[in-house]
């Protein structure tokens, strides 16, 4: 599980209490400190395209949909 978002899973086994705490045990992927996964959209959650800039930590997507309110101009 790479790049993956466990929370997910983690929603799911909410209704499986024993089922989580083995989970937690023994397939907990550890906090990364680098790499693709650090590196998350705050919108949406998707870990590709990100954009970083100005702080932004938004994917090219949201980006696109949110660029205006944020004050950015299209000139083209
Ligand atoms: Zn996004």
């Amino acid at each position: 599980m790479t790049a993956s978002d466990w929370r997910k899973i983690l929603k799911q086994l909410r209704e499986k209490p024993a089922i989580m705490q083995k989970f937690l045990k023994h397939n907990k992927p550890k906090e990364r400190k680098y790499g693709l996964a650090v590196r998350k959209c705050e919108r949406c959650g998707r870990f590709g395209a990100h954009i970083n800039q100005y702080g932004l930590h938004l994917c090219r997507q949201c980006f696109r949909e949110a660029a205006e309110k944020l004050g950015f101009k299209k000139y083209s």
